[in-house]
C-alpha cells in the first residue's frame, strides 16, 4: 500500500473523532462581533496536543486569539503549504425565533450537522486542522514544511487575524501556496472581487415646495447622478489578464458560476456592479431639500481598479454646476481585486484528488465576496478556496453536510501531500 493510501486510510478510520471535533468546535461560540475566539481556539488546540502536536496562541487583541501550528517535512527541503481557516463566525441573529433548537447545538441531524458558523466556516476549518494533524504524523514522508493558521478574525476583515499573521511574518505564515475551505459548493476559487466603498453627498439650494423654477432640489440631483454614475461605471470594460479574460468568457465556467453562485451570478462576476446602498435626504415633504446623501458599494471585478472608477465618477459631476457633489472613499472598506494563477500545479493536485475521494472534478472559478485569500494574495501568495455547499450559510438553523466536511478534509489532505512530494513541487513545475 503506497503513503497516500495509508492517509487516505488513516483518515478514513479517523472520521468518528473527526465529527467528534466539528462538534466540539460549533459547540464552543465564536460569534465576531464581539469576536472572542478563545473558547473554539483550545478545542482546535485540544485536538493538536491529544496527537502529540505543538501549536501556538497569538493573540492580536484581547480574546482574539489566532491558533497557529507549522512543521518541517523529513523528506528534504521544498515549498511551504498554509492552510488557512477562521474560527470566528457570524454573529449572532436579533431574533432568534426560527431556529429549533440551541444555535450552537452541535447537534447532528439526518446527516447534516447543525449551528450557527458551521458552514462558514467551522466545517472548513476543523477540515483544515484535521488535514494538518494527518499530515503532521506522516511529515517524515513530506518535502518542505506546512502551517495552519486557524485566525480569529475573518468577517471584520482580517486585521486581527490573517493579515495580522502575515505582518508578523510573510515567510512563515504566508509560505508559498495557501489552501482554504471557505465554503465554496465544490468549486475551486482562484480570485476575488473587490470593493469601492464611497459615502456621498450633494448639496443644493433648498426652498418652497412649489418654487422648483428656483431648484430641482438635492434629492433630485442626486437620483439623476447616481443614475449617471450607475451606467457610466457599469459600462466600464475591464482589463484582465488575457489567459484570465478567456477563462472568464468560457462558456463551462459561466455555467459553473450560475450553479454555484446562483442564476445570472455570470453576468455580473466579470463586471463592475453599483449598488446604491443608502440614500438619505430631505426634512419634510413639502420642502425642496438642500441635502441628500448616500452611500455606494462598488464592486470591481479582476482587471478594474478603484482609481478608474473614481475617474469615471469624477468626469460626472461637472454635469451638474447648479449642485455640491462631494465622494469620499471609505478606505476601511475599500480592498482591489484579487487574483492568482490559474496554472499553479496545485489546482491539479486539487482536482485530481477530490475525483479520487469521489467527487466531481470542480471547475475553477472566480469569488463574488472577500475571503482571507485576498490577503495572501496582496502579500504574492497564491491562495485557493475549496469547500462544501455555501447552502444555509448565515441563516435561520445553518446546518453542513457530515459527509461534505469529510470531502473536503480528505481532498485537502491528499493534495497537499501530493504537492509536498519530491516530484510535484514548486520547484519541480
Ligand atoms: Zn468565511
Amino acid at each position: 500500500m503506497s503513503a497516500k493510501s495509508l492517509l487516505l486510510q488513516a483518515l478514513e478510520f479517523d472520521e468518528e473523532s473527526q465529527i467528534r471535533l466539528l462538534q466540539l468546535f460549533v459547540q464552543a461560540a465564536s460569534p465576531n462581533p464581539p469576536g472572542s475566539t478563545m473558547e473554539a481556539a483550545k478545542v482546535l488546540r485540544q485536538y493538536l496536543s491529544n496527537r502529540g502536536i505543538p501549536s501556538d496562541i497569538v493573540e492580536a487583541q484581547p480574546g482574539l486569539h489566532n491558533v497557529v501550528s507549522e512543521f518541517e517535512g523529513g523528506a528534504g527541503s521544498g515549498p511551504r503549504v498554509v492552510l488557512n481557516g477562521h474560527i470566528d463566525v457570524f454573529p449572532v441573529p436579533e431574533n432568534t425565533n426560527g431556529w429549533t433548537g440551541d444555535l450552537w447545538s452541535g447537534d447532528i441531524k439526518d446527516g447534516r450537522i447543525h449551528g450557527r458558523g458551521v458552514v462558514d466556516m467551522k466545517s472548513g476549518t476543523a477540515s483544515l486542522v484535521i488535514a494538518y494533524a494527518a499530515l503532521y504524523a506522516r511529515r517524515e514522508s513530506i518535502c518542505g514544511s506546512v502551517a495552519l493558521c486557524a485566525v480569529a478574525d475573518e468577517e471584520t476583515g482580517g486585521r486581527w487575524g490573517t493579515n495580522f499573521l502575515i505582518k508578523q511574518s510573510r515567510d512563515q505564515w504566508g509560505g508559498d501556496v495557501m489552501l482554504s475551505a471557505e465554503p465554496s459548493g465544490h468549486t475551486i476559487r482562484f480570485s476575488e472581487k473587490g470593493t469601492l466603498r464611497l459615502s456621498g453627498s450633494v448639496t443644493t439650494k433648498g426652498a418652497l415646495g412649489a418654487y422648483l423654477n428656483l431648484s430641482k432640489g438635492a434629492i433630485r440631483t442626486a437620483t439623476s447622478f447616481l443614475a449617471e454614475v450607475v451606467e457610466a461605471v457599469e459600462s466600464i470594460e475591464p482589463t484582465p489578464p488575457s489567459e484570465i479574460g478567456r477563462h472568464m468568457k468560457n462558456p463551462e465556467t459561466l455555467a459553473a458560476v450560475d450553479r454555484a453562485m446562483g442564476p445570472g451570478t455570470s453576468t455580473v462576476v466579470a463586471r463592475p456592479t453599483v449598488n446604491i446602498g443608502t440614500i438619505k435626504g430631505g426634512l419634510k415633504v413639502n420642502m425642496i431639500p438642500e441635502n441628500c446623501k448616500f452611500e455606494l458599494d462598488i464592486r470591481l471585478p479582476i482587471g478594474l481598479v478603484a482609481d478608474q472608477v473614481m475617474t469615471v465618477i469624477d468626469s460626472v459631476i461637472p454635469n451638474y454646476p447648479e449642485a455640491t457633489i462631494e465622494l469620499k472613499k471609505q478606505e476601511a472598506a475599500s480592498n482591489p481585486s484579487s487574483l492568482s494563477s490559474i496554472d499553479h500545479p496545485m489546482l491539479e493536485h486539487l482536482m485530481r484528488n477530490v475525483e479520487l475521494v469521489g467527487g466531481s472534478r470542480p471547475a475553477i472559478i472566480p469569488s463574488m465576496g472577500a475571503t482571507d485569500c485576498k490577503h495572501y494574495r496582496y502579500a504574492g501568495v497564491p491562495a485557493y478556496v475549496y469547500g462544501c455547499s455555501p447552502f444555509s450559510m448565515a441563516t435561520t438553523n445553518e446546518s453542513a453536510s457530515v459527509d461534505e466536511f469529510l470531502h473536503v478534509t480528505k481532498a485537502h489532505a491528499l493534495a497537499t501531500w501530493d504537492f509536498l512530494q519530491k516530484k510535484n513541487g514548486i520547484s519541480q513545475a
